[in-house]
């Protein structure tokens, strides 16, 4: 008898699993909108000329492979802190912020949930918007945290519950820990307005609530990184000693390159330096240190001003890409007098629509029009392009009369 014989078969993952049916999938009209993942107005992935440049200039520098610290290439955290927090942090310029490399925003989150599970000196539940990233609750829970949930969607409007939300975060213990997402949302594309995000900090503050914000898509909602900072600051600036995960996969499209970083407001140096010591505890066990190769595109493009003019203007290119999509579908919906309500698709934001398609709806796409997208409606709006948009509008129209 094998040693693994009593080793059962597990699920696949809910949003990889979508790519290898798309795979397996021979008709030529089939479309991915499973993974977020961003596609060029032919539907191919899309390599930055700000990156492309930037690793012109680092092969000319030819740099060593020599092993990262533990932390990660210091000009690189220093430069993410900075394109996060702003560069008039007060926090950030008092050199009071811990951040260290990260293999992308998982990583990120997973360096945050260990700290927090090892460190954090009260009750150790995290609360996450409901529904949230797939991944969230396996990484908080693998990480020894407790995880539970705060309403955030409201199914009827298919846009925020604010009113649920305020009354679920007012009801959680105080110092509890709460994952935000900063800019959006994955997947319901639903974000709060500046004048909410004011109100939610206070009522955290009130509460005394931890908040951990997820930043994976700075720069990819609205088209501007600093707009989208926006709830990140406000709280700094607040007062709030928050814990930050970042990720370059989307807003430089680094995804495989696994560029990140993780970082958490402390109170001077001297508790910067205690915390930046066992951040390296916790990781150098868990991968030693992290890549080379992506940090150095992300530092060299960060840290050179036309390179950063170039990239700032591809991310508002992806970004409105993205925008006309939405306004293309809904405006196709309409014409084609499908049942229901669909002005939610241009009022959600960032890469994922969450479009209210139920799931025999989802099961029949995939089925008779070859569309692939995850069980709960989700779509990746950088799937659609020109040529695939009118089949796609058609195909979902059909699907819902
Ligand atoms: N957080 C959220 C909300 C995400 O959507 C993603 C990517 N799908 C991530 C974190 C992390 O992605 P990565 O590890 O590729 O940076």
């Amino acid at each position: 008898l094998s040693i693994w014989s009593a080793v059962p078969a597990g699920p696949p993952d809910p949003i990889l699993g979508v790519t290898e049916a798309f795979k397996a999938d021979k008709d030529p009209r089939k479309i991915n909108l499973g993974v977020g993942a961003y596609r060029d107005e032919n539907g191919k992935p899309y390599v930055l000329n700000a990156v492309k440049q930037a690793e012109e200039i680092l092969v000319k520098q030819n740099p060593d492979k020599e092993y990262l610290p533990i932390t990660g290439l210091p000009e690189f955290t220093q430069a993410a802190a900075k394109l996060a927090y702003g560069s008039d942090s007060v926090p950030l310029n008092e050199s009071r912020i811990a951040v260290t490399q990260s293999i992308s925003g998982t990583g990120a989150l997973r360096i945050g949930g260990a700290f927090l599970g090892r460190f954090y000196p009260h009750t150790r539940t995290i609360y996450l918007p409901v529904p949230s990233w797939g991944n969230h609750t396996p990484i908080f829970r693998d990480s020894g945290l407790e995880v539970k949930g705060y309403r955030y969607f409201d199914k009827k409007t298919v846009g925020l519950d604010f009113q649920g939300m305020k009354e679920d975060i007012k009801n959680m213990p105080e110092k509890s820990i709460v994952l935000l997402h900063a800019c959006a949302h994955n997947p319901t594309g639903v974000d709060p307005t500046p004048e909410q995000w004011k109100e939610l900090s206070d009522i955290i503050k009130e509460k005394s609530l931890f908040p951990f914000f997820d930043m994976a898509y700075q720069g990819f909602a609205s088209g501007s990184t600093s707009h989208d900072a926006f709830a990140v600051r406000h709280f700094v600036s607040e007062g709030h000693q928050i814990a930050l995960s970042q990720s370059f996969a989307k807003n430089m499209g680094l995804y495989g390159e696994r560029v990140g970083a993780f970082s958490m407001i402390t109170a001077d140096p001297e508790e910067r330096a205690r915390v930046d010591s066992q951040l390296k505890i916790v990781i150098r066990p868990m991968y030693s240190n992290p890549p080379l190769h992506g940090a150095r595109i992300a530092s060299t493009i960060l840290r050179n001003d036309e390179l950063y003019g170039l990239w700032e203007s591809e991310v508002a290119h992806m970004a409105n890409r993205i925008i006309q999509m939405r306004d293309r579908l809904h405006e196709n919906l309409v014409d084609l007098k499908t049942p229901g309500e669909w002005s939610h698709i241009t009022k959600q934001i960032g890469m994922f629509s969450f479009t209210g398609l139920t799931q025999p709806q989802t099961k029949t796409l995939a089925e008779k029009a070859h569309i692939y997208m995850t069980a709960d409606g989700r779509i990746s709006m950088a799937g659609l392009n020109q040529h695939n948009i009118d089949y796609f509008s058609e195909s979902v129209s059909k699907a819902v009369k």
